[in-house]
C-alpha cells in the first residue's frame, strides 16, 4: 500500500503541474490500482478529479480521451466501438474484470508505458497523439521512445479517419497479464503492425510494414509479414513465457490479425 503526508485537490492543470514539479516525491493520481500494489511513500498526492478530465468526445478531425477517463469507459463507448474496427474498446477487455477497468485511468496507464500494456498497443496501431502539461504535443511512438519523466498526461487524441484494426493476445487464462499482444491496423492499404508484452514495450514492426507496403495484402504476403515480425523484433524470457515461445507465437499472430484486417 502507498501512503502520502499531503493531499491535493488540483484546482488547475497549472496548478497540478507546479505541485507537482516542487518535490520530486509528489505523483499524480490516476485511478490508483496499480499505486495500491507498491509501497510508494509519496510527500504529496496531487489528484486531479476537478478538473473534468474524464470523457470521450469527437474533435474537429480526431477523438480526444480525457486522461481520468476510466477503461469501462473506454470499453463501453459508442464513439470506440463504432471506430478502427472497435479495436480501442477492444484492447482493455479482457483486463482483470469490470471492478478493476471502472478504476484504472487512460493518462496513467499511457504515461507509465508499461510494457505489459494491452491499450498502448492499440494507440500505436492508430495515429495517436499525447498531450503532456509540459512538453506540449507528441506522437505517442516519440512519447513511448523518450525519457520524459515527471509531466502530467492531459489528454489523448486519435486521428479519425476509416482505419480499421484487430487486437490479438494470448494468455495463459482470463485476467493474467498478456504473453503477447497484436494490433494491426488498415487504411486504404497503409497497414501499421504493433507488437507488444514482448514482455517490453509495444513497437511497430517497421520492416514487416515496409514489406506488406510493398507487396500488399494477400494470402502470401501476410505469412511473411509474420515472419519477418518475428525475426525484427526482441523477445525476451519472464515469469509467463520464454522469448522463444514469444517468437514462435508473434508468427502466426501476425498473420492472423492481418489476415482480419485485409
Ligand atoms: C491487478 C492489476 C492487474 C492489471 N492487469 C493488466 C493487464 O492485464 N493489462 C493491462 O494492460 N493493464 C493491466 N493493469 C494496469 C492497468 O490497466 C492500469 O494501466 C494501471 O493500473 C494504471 O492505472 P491507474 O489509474 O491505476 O494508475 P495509478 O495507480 O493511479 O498511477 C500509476 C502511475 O501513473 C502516474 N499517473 C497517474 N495519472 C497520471 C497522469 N495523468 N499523468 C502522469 N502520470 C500519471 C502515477 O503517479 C503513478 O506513478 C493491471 C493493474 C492491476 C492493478
Amino acid at each position: 500500500m502507498f501512503t502520502f503526508s499531503k493531499y491535493h485537490l488540483a484546482t488547475s492543470l497549472d496548478d497540478a503541474y507546479e505541485v507537482l514539479l516542487k518535490n520530486r516525491n509528489n505523483a499524480i493520481l490516476g485511478g490508483t490500482a496499480y499505486l495500491r500494489m507498491g509501497n510508494r511513500n509519496l510527500a504529496t498526492a496531487v489528484d486531479l478529479s476537478a478538473l473534468n478530465l474524464d470523457y470521450i468526445r469527437e474533435e474537429e478531425g480526431y477523438i480526444e480521451i480525457g486522461a481520468m477517463t476510466n477503461f469501462r469507459s473506454i470499453e463501453t463507448s459508442e464513439l470506440l466501438l463504432n471506430n478502427f474496427g472497435g479495436v480501442v474498446a477492444r484492447s482493455v477487455m479482457d483486463i482483470v474484470g469490470v471492478q478493476l477497468r471502472n478504476v484504472v485511468t487512460v493518462g496513467a496507464t499511457v504515461f507509465s508505458r508499461y510494457g505489459f500494456s494491452d491499450f498502448i498497443p492499440a494507440l500505436l496501431a492508430l495515429n495517436t497523439v499525447v498531450v503532456l502539461q509540459g512538453a506540449g504535443e507528441m506522437t505517442l511512438e516519440k512519447f513511448l521512445e523518450s525519457d520524459v519523466k515527471r509531466d502530467i498526461l492531459v489528454a489523448i487524441r486519435i486521428e479519425k479517419n476509416k482505419r480499421t484494426g484487430n487486437y490479438q493476445t494470448i494468455r495463459r487464462s482470463n485476467s493474467d497479464y498478456a504473453l503477447l499482444n497484436v494490433v494491426t491496423s488498415n487504411l486504404d492499404g497503409d497497414v501499421r503492425i504493433v507488437v507488444g508484452a514482448r514482455p517490453g514495450r509495444a513497437v511497430l514492426a517497421k520492416e514487416a510494414m515496409k514489406y506488406i507496403e510493398e507487396k500488399g495484402l494477400s494470402a502470401e504476403s501476410i505469412e511473411e509479414a509474420g515472419r519477418i515480425a518475428s525475426e525484427e523484433l526482441e523477445f525476451t524470457d519472464n515469469m509467463r513465457a520464454s522469448g522463444k515461445y514469444r517468437e514462435a507465437i508473434c508468427k502466426v499472430m501476425v498473420k492472423r490479425s492481418l489476415g482480419e484486417v485485409m
